[in-house]
């Protein structure tokens, strides 16, 4: 009798036991193993979407190369992703992108591996915002988008992802190329994004 032998996608190595311990990554479509599984969705990166309609909870992916979460900002219930985060990758999700700046430092720009969305905005958010305070209009543009209080006339994007600097996340302000002109000139009475996110 032969077995079949089973590796992870990720670190290459033979899946011990793996009738139980083989892990399924629902947006690759790969097997990992346990360890790899655990790692992709603990260094995750999250991208809301901000519809636009009145009384519509933003909905949320929390995803990394393989693995991803959804739901909405309240509540994550899915392991798959829904068709509006397929939708910003042409349909077809083609993992993250890692820009390495030095050997050991670097950030996510996935935006890059997106089509036909355009970025109005990106930089860098801190945890804690109180040592730069213009970075604070950004947390509260956000949280009054979370809370329904501003609503943009097209469907807005907002992706968060994991630097090597584990105090910095990298923040991406972005919206279909169709919508971009509306988007833009709403959110220009809304919040100096710029300033906000330098
Ligand atoms: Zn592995």
């Amino acid at each position: 009798m032969t077995e079949t032998i089973i590796k992870c996608e990720s670190c290459k190595e033979v899946i011990e036991n793996a009738e139980d311990y083989a892990q399924y990554g629902s947006l690759s479509g790969k097997t990992l193993c346990e360890s790899c599984y655990n790692s992709d969705s603990e260094n995750a990166s999250t991208i809301t979407r901000f519809s636009g309609v009145v009384n519509e909870t933003p909905e949320q992916v929390i995803f990394g190369e393989h693995t991803c979460y959804s739901g909405t900002i309240e509540e994550i219930y899915d392991s798959e992703a829904p068709q509006w985060f397929l939708d910003l990758f042409n349909n077809e999700f083609k993992g993250r992108n890692w820009v390495r700046s030095d050997a050991w430092r670097g950030y996510f720009d996935t935006t890059k591996n997106m089509t036909g969305v355009v970025e109005l905005e990106s930089g860098w958010m801190t945890g804690d915002y109180s040592d730069v305070p213009h970075k604070q209009s950004s947390h509260t543009f956000l949280n009054r988008l979370s809370k329904g209080y501003t609503l943009p006339p097209k469907p807005l994007y907002v992706l968060f992802e994991p630097t090597s600097n584990v105090f910095s996340t990298a923040t991406t302000y972005l919206t279909k190329a169709e919508d971009a002109q509306e988007i833009k000139t709403w959110i220009k009475n809304q919040v100096d994004l710029h300033s906000a996110l330098s």
